[in-house]
This record gives structure tokens, sequence and C-alpha cells, in this order.
């Protein structure tokens, strides 16, 4: 065992905890220390909390201390442990594709609420990690799914974790700024595209800016909604009568995003917010 580093749980885990800097936020020290232990020593938080027994192998000893160091660094721990949860599923993450985010789920719940029906037909653009039509498709087995991304790397990841969960999905390497959705008859559309604009930029936190990649986050142009205006008219030439499109959102563009779908002829369009009390998804309807 490396020197310092003690082996009761509890112990190691006030000892990750202290040597973590979340800059006085506890909270967030104890979630990330929680959640390196859980996989590094493959115990479950109660082993923890309980304080049982742990052996601590030189080996991991050294791996617990880079682990630190890359927090210590800024590195979003999700990229250090090669996995995010999403919906209480573990993810594959790397540095090619977005850390799910818990807005996302909210944008999940939507959709299942709003579309009962089991046999329905979804295409996700601009995938990442999979985990929109992923988690459709195990919380709704009978889904058919599709998803796209621009990124070969994203959709490597994407691919790994729908073969990890076992659901069959077809996926399609598009840049959707410049080509249409590749399948007919959709019922649900749905994309949480890049969405910061380059003065929000300067605002980020080190742990997104620095390690997350920027052509998930950041639109690559003046015009805010850019990937919205794209999506919105290449799901409307594939949805069917009354399907649907999901999108989530930069809370300040609510309104732009709604125009968007009216002026591609959806209706019954609503913003939502998300449980922050922020505008974060706006749906609408293909007329028929
Ligand atoms: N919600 C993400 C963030 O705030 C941004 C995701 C996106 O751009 N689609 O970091």
């Amino acid at each position: 065992m490396a020197q310092g580093i003690p082996d009761s749980s509890k112990k190691l885990f006030e000892f990750v905890r202290d040597n973590i800097n979340t800059d006085g936020n506890q909270r967030e020290a104890e979630a990330k220390s929680y959640l390196i232990l859980e996989h590094l020593l493959k115990v479950d938080r109660n082993d923890i909390i309980l304080d049982r027994s742990v052996t601590l192998l030189a080996e991991k000893s050294k791996t617990l201390l880079k682990y630190i160091d890359r927090i210590n660094q800024g590195e979003p721990v999700q990229y250090i442990l090669g996995e995010g949860y999403f919906y209480g599923r573990p993810f594959i993450v790397n540095s090619n594709v977005l850390i799910p985010r818990s807005e996302t789920e909210e944008l999940i719940e939507l959709i299942l609420n709003e579309n009962p029906d089991k046999r329905l037909r979804v295409f996700d653009v601009g995938t990442g990690t999979g985990c929109i039509p992923i988690t459709l498709a195990k919380e709704r087995p009978g889904l058919k799914c599709f998803a796209l991304d621009f990124s070969p790397r994203a959709l490597k990841v994407a691919r790994q974790n729908a073969e990890r969960y076992n659901v069959s999905i077809e996926f399609f390497l598009i840049d959707i700024l410049k080509e249409g959705i590749p399948v007919d008859h959709l019922d649900v559309v749905v994309s949480n595209p890049p969405y910061i604009t380059r003065k929000e930029m300067e605002h980020l936190e080190r742990t997104v800016k620095d390690f997350e990649p920027h052509t998930a986050l950041f639109i690559p142009d003046e015009d805010p909604i850019l990937f919205y205006r794209h999506i919105a008219a290449r799901a409307a030439a594939r949805l069917k009568p009354k399907g649907r499109i999901y999108f989530e959102i930069n809370e300040e563009y609510g309104a732009d995003v709604s125009k968007c779908l009216v002026e591609n002829r959806f209706q019954n369009i609503k913003i939502i917010k998300d449980i922050h009390g922020k505008d974060r998804f706006v749906r609408g309807e293909k007329s028929i």
C-alpha cells in the first residue's frame, strides 16, 4: 500500500474526499469520491458507508493517486473512469463524446410520456454516446431506433454502448448540416445539438471547456439556432403526419426555435422547462 493511504473503506473515502479539490463544494467532492472508489474497488456505496474492510493493492493505490491528480487538473470524473451514468445506466464515455447530462434524462421522460405507442420509429440526430436511443430502446422494447453523428469516433462509442445493452440501433455517419435524415416514416425525431454560443463559451467551467468535445458543445456559426434550422427542415421531410420533433435547447432561444418550427410547418409547439425552471425543451407536431 502506498504510504498514507488507509485501508478502512470509510477512512479511504475521507482520504479521497479531502484530497479532491472542488473549491469547497463538499457534496461534489463526496459524489466524486464515491464514484472513484466504487469503480476502483468494485464495492457498493453501502460498503463504504458501513465501513466494510477493503484491500487496496499497491497497484490500485497508485491508480487512486493518479485519479485524484487528474480530478485536480479539472478532468471530469466520467472521463477518468470511462463511464458516466444516464437514466440509471452506465454508458461508456471518452473525450470524443459529451458526457450525458441530467437535463437530457428529462427529455427521455417527456418523449416516453407523450408517446405511449410501443412500436414507434425514432431518430436521434447527434447521438454522441448513444444515450438517447439506447435508453429509449431499453425503456420501451419494441421501438425502432436510428441515430446519426458526424463524428466517426463518437459513433464508435455509441456502437459499443448499444452492444453493451444489447439493443439493435441503426447508426449513420452523417453531418446534418450537409445531408438529410436517411430514413422515412418516422414517428419521432429527437436532438440535443450543440447550443452554446461563443459569448457563453467564456463563462463555462474548465472541466467542460478544456475536456469535452467542442464540436458537441459550441455552435460553429453566429446563428444560435443553426442546427435547429437544419434538423427541423430535414425532420419535416421524414416524419409521418402527426409525427413529433423534440429538441433540447439553450434556455435563451425557446422563442427562436419555436418560430423555426412554425416556419417548417410544425404545430402544437410547446416550450418545456427543466427541473431548474429553465426553458430547456421544445416539441412540435408535424401537420398532416
Ligand atoms: N447542456 C450542455 C452543457 O451545458 C450543453 C449541451 C449542448 O450543447 N447540447 O454543458
